[in-house]
């Protein structure tokens, strides 16, 4: 191999391997190494529900969000959608008269960053659902169903007290793996180079980079370094002498086979948006109630669960996801779960989706998988030149590291080549955080915007 490379990047999840693909492939830059200590794609990247929205509050993520889902449309066409992006949309649903006012307002807010018209339905009549498979790049916008009958007919397997539903359009998920493969072969077909190893050390001369070296003892010499660490990006940056304006979240899912067939395929992604008390009957709820540790099981969670279908490996099984634990930690593995998180996403998936009582007996021994969502206080991602010469850095991408995956590759990508950069670059950069000392980062604290 080679001791010289024109760009390292550290890290193969799913912000290295897109930095490579656009580097390689819309840049032509040929010599690239990714280095990883791990098979590529396998540490949070395998981990999320692959799931994509240009539903955000704030224009600049508006922007890359829908930058990044249309740069996917692309990549879907050029591989025959060999990345199953499909455009099932999310729907939130609610069983509270109260919050529809909340979800109007909401999605009139992201109809104003240019999201595509809310279209408000007191019956089906003029409702269009969603095909389940492929894209339908002109679906955009939201439609809000006011119609308790229509949502039920809709979406019979949901609990019958569900008065609203707003289905926004422009979202929908793909399949990861696919995603990576697809981009892998491509960078290794431009001559880009995967290695598996650890990078331990960054040679540095003047402030400048001129190399790295690799925990097996060898050297690559480069002069541009790209660190796309995911979780791991503190421990990185030391590296460079840089302390990262970085924390982390720790978020599982569970994946559970259907066999009860509880959820149709065909389902969009379903979130519930108001607060939800979990499933008991009332002896269960009782004893819990009594135990100082299990008391939090029968005080409200938040709303946001949200679960959806996904058939792999021969299987139909489906995703549930709460994100209601945001206690800000530092990276540590092995993961270490809530023991009671499957019965928490079960209990509380039974109060949108009744069927779910098939699965309480069996709850306990799901498995949970997961990751940490390794986020800025503004919850907008680090993207950028940092303050060694030739150092970049493409990460913080918390909760929608697949869905602004394509936007973060051709940012950085820009960055590296010196390309024209698009508006909200300046959003995303490092040097955003200048100056501000921790305080002041605790004052300016939003590290939730955005999130589900
Ligand atoms: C439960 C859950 C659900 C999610 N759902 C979604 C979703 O629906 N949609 C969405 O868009 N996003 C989702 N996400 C977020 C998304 O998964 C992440 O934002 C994304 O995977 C982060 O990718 P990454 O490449 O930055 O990090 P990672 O995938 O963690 O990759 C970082 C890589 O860097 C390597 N590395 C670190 N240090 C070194 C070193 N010194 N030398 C060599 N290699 C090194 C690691 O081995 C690792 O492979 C979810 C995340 C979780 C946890």
């Amino acid at each position: 191999m080679s001791n010289k490379a024109e760009v390292v990047i550290c890290g193969a999840g799913i912000a290295g391997v897109s930095a490579a693909y656009h580097l390689s492939l819309r840049h032509g830059v040929r010599d690239i190494v990714l280095v990883d200590e791990r098979p590529p794609l396998s540490l949070t990247s395998a981990y999320g529900t692959e799931a994509y929205r240009n539903w955000w509050p704030d224009l600049p993520m508006f922007r890359f969000m829908d930058r990044s889902i249309g740069l996917m449309e692309e990549l879907a066409r050029e591989s025959n959608n060999a990345i199953r992006m499909n455009r099932r949309g999310y729907v939130f649903l609610t069983g509270d008269e109260n919050r529809v006012q909340e979800l109007t307002e909401e999605a009139d807010a992201v109809s104003s960053l240019d999201g595509g018209a809310l279209r408000v339905h007191r019956d089906a009549g003029s409702y269009v659902p969603s095909r389940p498979e492929g894209l339908e790049p002109d679906l955009t916008g939201a439609d809000l169903l006011l119609d308790e009958d229509a949502v039920n007919t809709l979406f019979p397997f949901i609990t019958d007290d569900a008065v609203a539903m707003l289905h926004v359009r422009r979202c929908g998920w793909l399949d990861v793996p696919s995603l990576g493969r697809w981009m892998l072969d491509r960078i290794a077909s431009r001559g880009g180079r995967l290695v598996q190893d650890r990078i331990s050390r960054v040679v540095t001369v003047n402030n400048r980079v001129r190399g790295v070296t690799l925990e097996s003892g060898s050297v690559l010499e480069t002069g541009k370094f790209v660190l796309a660490a995911g979780p791991l990006v503190p421990e990185a940056g030391r590296m460079l002498g840089l302390d990262i304006p970085v924390f982390m979240e720790l978020h599982g899912k569970v994946v559970v086979e259907d066999r009860a067939g509880v959820l149709p395929p065909e389902a969009p992604m379903l979130i519930w948006t108001d607060p939800i008390e979990l499933v008991w009957d009332n002896d269960e709820r009782e004893t819990r109630s009594a135990d100082p540790a299990t008391r939090y099981l029968t005080e409200p969670f938040p709303g946001g669960l949200h679960i959806r279908p996904r058939f792999r490996d021969g299987k139909q099984t489906f995703l549930g996801i709460w994100t209601y634990d945001i206690k800000p930690r530092k990276a540590e593995f092995p993961l270490e779960f809530d023991p009671a998180y499957p019965v928490i996403i079960l209990r509380g998936l039974a109060r949108m989706i009744p069927g779910m009582r098939a699965y309480f007996e069996t709850a306990d021994a799901m498995q949970v998988d997961g990751g940490y969502y390794c986020k800025t206080v503004d919850n907008r991602p680090l993207i950028g030149p940092l303050p060694v010469e030739g150092a970049y850095i493409a990460g913080a991408l918390s909760g929608y590291g697949v869905m602004g995956s394509q936007a973060a590759g051709e940012l950085i990508a820009a960055q590296v080549t010196g390309a024209a950069l698009p508006d909200y670059a300046e959003d995303f950069s490092f040097g955003r955080f200048d100056g501000l000392s921790s305080d002041d980062m605790l004052k300016m604290r939003d590290a939730t915007r955005g999130q589900l």
